[in-house]
């Protein structure tokens, strides 16, 4: 039997507000336990709650940047739920009518295809506090620091079928919410975290097979191990004869599985009702053409730009757009030496390579946008060659100069195209080399273009380099064959 899997998540994002979504508490990152935590967020006797109208202007524009509707009237309910992370004794969350209604977010394959993945909704919550357990001993920490921090939760519709396309997903909505400048998307932080629903069916049937979700997975990794091990279990399960329970799972990144928590939950279980103590959020139209106008260019857009507009392959588009770090390093790059397919071999090659090997972000880039745009330029208007380059980009990696301009000079890597200094080195190297000179003679014509390759190395060593190949290459050949 062949099955389908089939993929829905529900993402979390932290939005980059500086206060809380119903307080005035600072939702900086890191501080001591429970010192960003006010009265409002500690669930107090007779404190009021007060709308953060950031929080809905950030929701807004991952509204208008997934093209969907944005309702006029959006309403506050109580989930209600006993944990000791949630002092209310509800979280104040929008059940019926949320902030966004339904939109699509495109995502890109591996293979250069895109497909479109439909988001159900997009609503507004508080997140609640942190239960630790680590640093004590029969006993649990609470730190309410994160109550209150304002949640967009993004529920996509079933529309995924791998693991490959759920991470896609997850990666559109980062680079989404990173662009608008909504979130600062930092997953290890818990900025971004997705509850991940998966259920498989017979190939060809039309009803959705039972699913289980997988909650808070937190990396885009974690998210493609659990579907892949969901996959199995499911599959196993129901070849086996047995049924899927629909239930919450927890991924154990350590054993790479999921383990059950506890039975799915319904809605009636969280007595959900409006939030008494909070006003319907009505937007004018004005107010969102406002945000619309203010909206900067986005993923999508940007790749589009990339391919039409610079010439760039679809790969090298989809890739120098991913993230809005790596988009601003490489436009900075190319309107530095003016080159866009250079500037993108550049980013893409020398300096990914050196990021992955050191395991540094772009935006920890030790070489900056600037100065490699510097010493593509210089590549271009051959003051080094390309072998030049490569030692000047490590010099900048390892700091020892200021620009391209100041390690050319200090390393003496000026490319040499006089070609009376060529021709002296030439001369040089077939002085020194006479048993090769004499193999090159006798070697029949159409085996000799593979044996200058020997004079070109020692010609360049000679030049430390700095030689301009192609003259080398053919001075070398008029040299050598007038001896012949
Ligand atoms: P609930 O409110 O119980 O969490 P929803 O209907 O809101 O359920 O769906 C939650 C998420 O689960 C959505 O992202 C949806 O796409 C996904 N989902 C629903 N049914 C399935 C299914 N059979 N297989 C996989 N994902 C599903
Ligand atoms: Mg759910």
């Amino acid at each position: 039997m062949q099955w389908e899997t089939v993929i829905g998540l529900e993402v979390h994002v932290q939005l980059a507000t500086q206060s809380k979504i119903f307080s005035g508490a600072s939702t900086a990152f890191g501080a001591a336990p429970n010192t960003q935590a006010c009265a409002v967020d500690l669930g107090m006797p007779g404190v009021l709650p007060v709308l953060n109208e950031q929080a809905v202007a950030m929701a807004v524009q991952f509204g208008l940047a997934i093209h969907a509707e944005i309702p006029e009237v959006s309403v506050f309910d109580r989930k209600n739920y006993f944990y000791p992370d949630l002092p209310k004794g509800y979280q104040t969350s929008q059940m019926y009518h949320p902030i966004v209604g339904a939109g699509e977010v495109e995502i890109s394959l591996d293979d250069g295809t895109t497909r479109r993945v439909r988001v159900h909704h997009a609503h507004l919550e508080e997140d609640a506090g942190k239960s630790l357990h680590e640093d004590f001993h029969g006993m649990t920490g609470i730190d309410l620091n994160r109550a209150g921090t304002p949640l967009l939760e993004i529920v996509s519709e079933p529309d995924m079928r791998s693991a490959r396309e759920a991470a896609a997903y997850l990666k559109a909505i980062h680079a989404i919410v990173t662009y608008l400048g909504i979130s600062d998307g930092n997953m290890a932080e818990g900025s971004m975290r997705c509850d991940v629903n998966v259920s498989v069916r017979p190939v060809g049937q039309a009803e959705y097979g039972t699913r289980a979700e997988v909650k808070n997975v937190n990396s885009f990794r974690f998210v493609e191990r659990a579907i892949e091990y969901e996959v199995e279990r499911q599959v196993e399960l129901l070849e086996d004869g047995g049924k899927v329970v629909q239930e919450t799972r927890l991924f154990d990144p350590d054993r790479d599985e999921t383990r059950s928590m506890r039975t799915k939950e319904e809605a009636n279980d969280y007595r959900y009702f409006p939030c008494p103590d909070l006003l319907p959020v009505v937007l004018d139209q004005a107010y969102v053409d406002h945000l619309r106008e203010a909206l900067p260019e986005l993923p999508d857009e940007k790749r589009a730009r990339f391919q039409a507009e610079l010439g760039l392959s679809a790969y090298d588009a989809g890739v120098l757009s991913a993230t809005r770090e790596m988009a601003e390093f490489f436009e900075e790059t190319k309107d530095t030496c003016g080159d866009a397919k250079l500037a993108a071999n550049w980013v893409m090659g020398e300096l990914a390579g050196a990021l992955n090997r050191e395991g540094l972000p772009i935006s920890d880039s030790p070489v900056s946008a600037r100065q490699l745009g510097e010493l593509v330029a210089r590549v271009m208007d051959d003051t080094i060659n390309g072998k030049a380059a490569k030692q000047v980009f490590q010099a900048l990696w390892n700091g020892q100069g200021k620009s391209a301009d100041e390690v050319i000079e200090a390393k003496g890597l000026k490319q040499v195209t006089d070609s009376g200094a060529i021709e002296a080195m030439i001369d040089q190297v077939i002085a020194d080399s006479p048993a090769q000179v004499a193999q090159y003679r006798d070697a029949e014509p159409d085996k000799r273009g593979k044996m200058i390759g020997y004079f070109v190395g020692q010609t360049m060593k000679a030049s430390r380099g700095t030689a301009n190949p192609q003259q080398v290459n053919a001075l070398l050949k008029e040299k050598l064959d007038a001896l012949c």
